[in-house]
């Protein structure tokens, strides 16, 4: 647990969010400001800035990242949906704890 940063403050409950799923492993919420009537986020409990600190020891973890998108994504109905990694600045990350965004609800 990063104490600077926004998403750990979430994971440890310390910050409130509107939680729609969480396990040993992750923890989904939806964005505070959507983009899309369905716009949630889903964060892996341990602290790691960006996709570039993850390697092949991962490959477990970004695996069921992805899964854990889609099982969301089903249980709520959103047939279609994008899911986004922003990695750096430049790409447009804010929060620098991994997060995927699945974004759907309306046409993109
Ligand atoms: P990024 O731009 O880093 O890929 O995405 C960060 C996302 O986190 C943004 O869509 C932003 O709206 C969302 N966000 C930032 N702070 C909070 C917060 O305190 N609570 C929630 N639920 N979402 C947040
Ligand atoms: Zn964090």
């Amino acid at each position: 647990m990063e104490q600077n940063c926004i998403f750990c403050r979430i994971i440890s409950k310390e910050l409130p969010a509107n939680i729609l799923f969480e396990d040993e492993n992750f923890l989904a919420f939806h964005d505070v400001n959507p983009v899309s009537p369905f716009h949630v986020l889903v964060v892996p409990k341990s602290h790691r800035t960006d996709l570039k600190q993850y390697c092949k020891d991962d490959k477990e973890l970004l695996g069921d990242l992805l899964l854990m998108a889609k099982t969301i994504a089903d249980e709520n109905n959103i047939n279609s949906y994008r899911t986004v990694i922003n990695t750096g600045i430049e790409a447009g990350q804010t929060v620098f704890h991994l997060h995927l965004h699945i974004i759907g609800g309306r046409t993109l």
